[in-house]
């Protein structure tokens, strides 16, 4: 495996790799990974010839107010990781290889950047955009594979492919959990012990949601109200959204009808960090 911190050096390899007829797989994260992140790292392994990983904290996606500084990071065990997992080329650029200088050109996916993450960040989607953009700009014709566990970003990141005619295949990957349902996340680590048990209260609602619709429940009002009883039960958690959406568009569903694919999504601070998890739901036939 080698380690790039340049994009010139890392374009040229992967340029040489696909002259030969290699097919690139990519997977970008923010580091500090996870068996989450590994799940999409071996599934490119699996269906390409070289698989480049990113690790880079994007400073355009936080907010001035968001854990930039403090995100967690740890570069030697994660070249450790990503090794074990078959990749062949790490990309892991300094903040000014990425923004020599101040940004001017941005991506904004309108629409499905707006509601849940991007009401609560307003900014964040944009520079989720922005620096994809940018990645697979550096990284070039490839498979891209990101996690469902960012369900919306999945979304905005599929369109802005399909909307500009990028030479990328966009991959979704289903959610690593923990053995208790925990969505693997990497600021999972910022969790007390009590705030990691009550952090358990968004997959269980998610999961009874899912349970209601396949129980007959098809009214979506209802639906959101059942995640968020569930959830403020739990007294140390507070939600920021509940949603019955369209897994496509996003957009919030009304009723129900039997054979609809929906999205349950949910977010809610825990303590310090602010989870999110979501879930698919196929309505039923023949109730
Ligand atoms: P991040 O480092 O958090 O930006 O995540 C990098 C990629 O890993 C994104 O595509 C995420 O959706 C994906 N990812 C993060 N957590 C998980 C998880 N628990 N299961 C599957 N994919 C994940």
């Amino acid at each position: 495996m080698q380690v790039f911190d340049s994009i010139n050096s890392l374009r040229r390899d992967l340029d040489a790799g696909r002259a030969g007829g290699a097919m690139v797989g990519f997977v970008p994260t923010m580091g500090y990974l996870h068996a989450g992140h590994l799940t999409l790292v071996q599934r490119a392994v699996a269906e390409c010839d070289l698989v480049a990983v990113s690790i880079f904290v994007n400073p355009l996606q936080f907010a001035a107010n968001e854990d930039l500084a403090s995100y967690p990071r740890d570069l030697d065990r994660d070249l450790e990781l990503v090794a074990g997992a078959g990749a062949t080329h790490v990309f892991a650029p300094p903040v000014h290889e990425m923004y020599p200088t101040e940004v001017l050109t941005t991506v904004r996916v309108a629409e499905l950047s707006d509601p849940m993450e991007g009401a609560a960040r307003p900014t964040h989607f944009a520079g989720v955009a922005t620096v994809v953009a940018k990645l697979f700009s550096i990284v070039g014709p490839c498979r891209a594979y990101f996690g469902e566990k960012d369900y919306q970003q999945l979304a905005v990141v599929r369109r802005m492919a399909a909307d500009l005619s990028m030479p990328v295949e966009v991959v979704g990957c289903p959610t690593v959990r923990e053995s208790d349902g925990l969505a693997m996340s990497s600021r999972n680590v910022y969790l007390d012990d009590a705030h990691r048990a009550a952090a358990l209260v968004i997959h269980r609602a998610l999961q009874s949601a899912a349970a209601a619709i396949i129980a007959g429940e098809r009214s979506s009002a209802r639906v959101r109200e059942l995640m968020a009883t569930i959830i403020d039960a739990e007294p140390s958690t507070v939600i920021d959204y509940v949603e019955v959406a369209d897994p496509d568009t996003l957009e919030p569903l009304d009723e129900l009808v039997a054979g609809q694919q929906v999205r349950l999504l949910a977010a809610a601070q825990v303590g310090r960090p602010r989870l999110l998890d979501n879930i698919a739901v196929t309505v039923p036939t023949g109730l």
